[in-house]
């Protein structure tokens, strides 16, 4: 077969002939088209921003969540933000002034920018004049993959210039520096921007013919071998915990502790009762997956601030000897007799809320922990850890991460024994080697650095102390 190549002049009759067709079919003759259009009479096309408005209140609460930056940005722009990474230029990064408004750099108001080529991360922007006033006044049928692409650079500036005075306030602390790329906005950008395209192909009002984002760059991802945390990453999630805006830092940090102390799968906190922590032997009775059932050992500062937790947010003082408060029982109390708690009642929630009974007086309502949280924590996690974003960080990487460490300093059997696998793979070197829980009570001595009273009888290797 052969094919001719035609030229566009010769093209041009074939597109007018389908043109016509397409008129003809829509009931439309090429005079329709011209008095329509000067009358006036031809529908405006709807504005990024007002379809943008429009998902946003459609979208499920998910999506709005992880895309809602972007979409902002898409929007808005980010017209107090530049180009540059000079001293100067960052110093004013995430700062606001009195009105809540955020700080521009000076040359950017002052429209003269003095600020050297070598401070400019993308060579197109070599000047702080230079802002990212957003889409939103475009129609969405006329955004181009060019326009998503300026996106996609703007927001890659935004990441590394917060990456970039993460590290100047690091450095001034003499801690380690993070290599960061933005990749992970750019991904961002592209997919919060295909979700709107997406929408807009099934509404004949935007005049969108082609999801435009999906023809922007996707960065490629990077292979992550092993999925534990590094020791100054798990300092970052531990910070992410406390200063990212959660509504509870102290429940999220008791979920992260338990997780890591115990290995413990999601349904192992959720399911978790006040029953199952043995205050005097420091274990947790941990119900897992298809019913497993595990103890693990514990230590007595996590179970402390466990009980102390459910004490203040649920309702499980079942009774207190005379003179003590009961929501200010402690594990001593409950360990001496002087107060008995309810072994049913869940360990982990959410705030009380407070209800008005009838009567008038006040109660507080506890909300035993759901799934829902991990979510919402590990959103934020990704959200503000572009490392945590890239490797897809999820809760059950807490667990790999004291595997890991488990296995190093004690070998695979405690390891295996510690992370709870079962001898499914008929490992007969573990027939020989199979760990004692004396080991396992050992191992989290050292992972965690607390003590535990089983490991006492533990074998030590020469020097261990
Ligand atoms: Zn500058
Ligand atoms: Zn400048
Ligand atoms: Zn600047």
């Amino acid at each position: 077969m052969t094919t001719t190549t035609l030229t566009d002049e010769e093209r041009r009759p074939f597109r007018a002939q389908l043109f016509l067709e397409q008129l003809e079919a829509a009931g439309l003759s090429p005079a329709d088209l011209v008095s329509l259009q000067v009358a006036g009479a031809l529908p405006d096309r709807v504005s990024s921003a007002d379809f943008l408005a429009k998902v946003r209140v459609a979208a499920p609460p998910g999506s709005a969540h992880v895309y809602g930056t972007y979409w902002d940005l898409l929007t808005e722009g980010l017209t107090h933000l530049c180009g540059c990474f000079c001293e100067e230029c960052l110093g004013v990064f995430g700062r606001f002034d009195p009105d809540g408004e955020p700080l521009s750099c000076p040359c950017g108001t002052e429209g003269c920018c003095g600020c050297a080529k070598r401070h400019f991360f993308h060579p197109d922007v070599a000047s702080c004049a230079v802002r990212y006033e957003g889409i939103g006044d475009k129609t969405l049928a006329a955004v181009t993959r060019l326009d998503i692409e300026t996106a996609q650079r703007w927001a890659q500036t935004r990441a590394q210039k917060r990456w970039a005075t993460r590290n100047n306030q690091r450095a001034a602390r003499g801690r380690a520096q993070f290599d960061h790329t933005g990749k992970s906005a750019v991904e961002h950008v592209r997919r919060a921007a295909s979700f709107v395209f997406t929408r807009a192909l099934e509404d004949p009002s935007t005049g969108v013919r082609a999801n435009v984002a999906l023809q922007a760059p996707e960065p490629a991802r990077p292979t992550s071998a092993s999925r534990a945390y590094t020791e100054v990453q798990l300092a970052e999630l531990w910070d992410a915990i406390f200063t990212t805006g959660g509504d509870d830092p102290e429940l999220d940090m008791l979920i992260v502790w338990f997780h890591l102390e115990t290995r413990a799968r999601r349904g192992g906190a959720i399911r978790l009762s006040i029953g199952d922590l043995d205050l005097g032997q420091r274990y947790a009775k941990l119900v897992e997956k298809n019913d497993k059932v595990d103890w693990q050992p514990m230590s007595a500062e996590l179970q402390r601030s466990l009980i102390g937790h459910a004490v203040e947010s649920g309702d499980v003082v079942a009774w207190t000897a005379p003179g003590l408060d009961p929501r200010a029982i402690t594990v001593d109390d409950v360990v001496a007799g002087r107060a008995r708690l309810r072994p049913d009642q869940p360990v982990f929630y959410y705030r009380p809320s407070k209800e008005q009974r009838a009567d008038g007086t006040v109660v507080l309502v506890p909300h035993p922990l759901t799934r829902r949280r991990y979510n919402t924590l590990w959103d934020r996690i990704c959200r503000h850890l572009p490392w945590a974003d890239q490797m897809h960080a999820r809760p059950h990487d807490l667990c790999k991460l004291g595997g890991e460490f488990v296995e190093r300093a004690c070998g695979y059997a405690i390891a295996k024994a510690w992370l709870r696998h079962r001898d499914r793979d008929r490992d007969t070197t573990l027939l020989y080697t199979k760990a004692r829980p004396e080991e396992v009570a050992r191992a989290f001595e050292l992972l965690g650095g607390r003590n535990h009273p089983l490991a006492e009888g533990a074998l030590r290797t020469p020097g261990q102390k």
